[in-house]
């Protein structure tokens, strides 16, 4: 069966290329190698209030992208974003250079600082014209630890510090790994992505790294890309990024402050930059966990962006359940949606009035799942305005439970939760 026009996967909005939805044009704007200057930020904010609806997502990758920008106000806000830095030179440019960089590198002492060689990454990406006809999803991470998989999102080509230098991993093949030198990444990361679309040519069916990984094998892509690939174990979690105060021995390096399911408003954007300038705070970090990282060292800035953030209804502590939400925009802003993902997705915590915590959920206003690629404890997919549920699964695998009335998925998830509680 050929799926319908709007459920076909793999098309990715930006600023150039922007996506029509129900509420207007979607505007994404990426940030350099995982930053957004304050002045930037501020500028998005700005650019939200005048020429768009005045939302804002954070997407699964830690893009930034404005909603209900109408086509008549749609060249003003490019000009706007331009003059703030915020444009790639064209669409081909910005389509490819899909890189996402741990939140806490070079803040965490136990994240290094990988911001550098994934700036250089992004140069490569945007020189080498071999690499723009990539599939619009195509990713890659770059990660402080030894853990490659940064936020709990696997990239297609991901790259994670060792004490020797980087290990390159690939989607689908998490026990095997390619070590290589400092000098020697950036150029391995590019060889991998050249056989990766080498192997597409073949094969056109082959959109991601882990379809060709599963096709061709990890070993014999990193031996095609002249590497040679070594098993890898795994390692000790050392912690990522979370909403509140983030400190490591009672020393304070960031604050991070959650979305509530990925959106702010342009008034929340704007005086959440007016506390950090305050702070005299240059940059900010953002995660694919729906998180902004405030690089902060001193104790009472910190508390103070914390307590405006709190004042704005922002996420302040880790405990909140909103955290391990991911929720579509739904209905009425993506006209694929037949429900109100967000407003379900709000009752859903206000009923389970805290017995969430500590589960995963995606609610999706339709099977396309835009919200979330992982597995979660709870997959809500909206059909015809009603709800399935999956358990630990992904869209598209069998429905625990089909056919939820939306006012009734409280219900049906916390029946779930008692009985593996019991
Ligand atoms: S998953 Fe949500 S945002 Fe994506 S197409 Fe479906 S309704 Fe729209």
């Amino acid at each position: 069966m050929t799926a319908p026009a709007h459920l076909i996967k793999g098309w990715c909005p930006g600023a150039l290329r922007p996506m029509r939805s129900g509420d207007g044009l979607i505007v994404r704007i990426k940030p350099r190698a995982g930053a957004f200057s304050i002045s930037a930020l501020a500028a998005i904010a700005d650019a939200a209030a005048r020429f768009g609806s005045g939302e804002i997502d954070l997407t699964n990758r830690g893009n930034l992208q404005l909603r209900g920008v109408s086509d008549d106000s749609y060249d003003d806000a490019i000009t706007a974003l331009r003059a703030a830095d915020l444009i790639d030179r064209s669409a081909a440019v910005e389509t490819v250079r899909n890189v996402v960089v741990d939140p806490l590198s070079g803040i965490d002492p136990e994240h290094q600082n990988v911001r550098d060689v994934a700036a250089r990454f992004e140069d490569v990406l945007a020189d080498d014209a071999r690499l723009w006809v990539l599939p619009g999803k195509f990713g890659f991470s770059f990660s402080g630890s030894s853990e490659p998989v940064v936020a709990g999102r696997p990239a297609d080509i991901m790259i994670a510090v060792t004490a020797e230098g980087f290990d390159i991993c690939l989607d689908g093949a998490a026990d095997l790994r390619c070590a290589v030198a400092e000098g020697d990444v950036i150029d391995a990361v590019r060889r991998l992505a050249l056989v990766f679309l080498d192997l597409a040519a073949k094969d056109p069916a082959l959109r991601r790294m882990k379809d060709a990984v599963a096709r061709s094998g990890a070993g014999r892509i990193f031996e095609l890309a002249g590497l040679q690939a070594s098993s890898r174990s795994e390692e000790a979690a050392i912690g990522s990024e979370s909403a509140g105060m983030l400190s490591r021995a009672d020393c304070v390096f960031g604050v991070g402050i959650g979305l509530p399911f990925g959106r702010i408003t342009a008034d929340q954007l704007g005086r959440l930059c007016q506390s950090a300038e305050a702070a005299k705070l240059k940059d900010v970090f953002t995660s694919p966990q729906r998180i902004l990282v405030f690089p902060v060292a001193e104790r009472p800035s910190a508390e103070l962006i914390l307590e405006a953030a709190d004042d704005i209804g922002l996420i302040v502590v880790p405990e909140d359940a909103r955290l391990q939400m991911d929720v579509c925009p739904g209905s009425p802003g993506c006209g694929n949606a037949t429900t109100d993902t967000r407003g379900d997705a709000r009752r859903l915590v206000g009923a389970l009035n805290g017995s969430l915590s500590g589960y995963s959920v995606h609610i999706s206003g339709c099977e396309k799942g835009c919200a979330r690629q992982s597995a979660a404890d709870f997959t809500l997919i909206a059909r015809a305005g009603r709800y399935d549920l999956i358990r630990n699964g992904v869209p598209g695998d069998p429905a625990a439970l089909a056919n939820v009335e939306a006012d009734d998925i409280g219900n049906a998830v916390s029946r779930f939760i008692l009985d593996s509680a019991s």
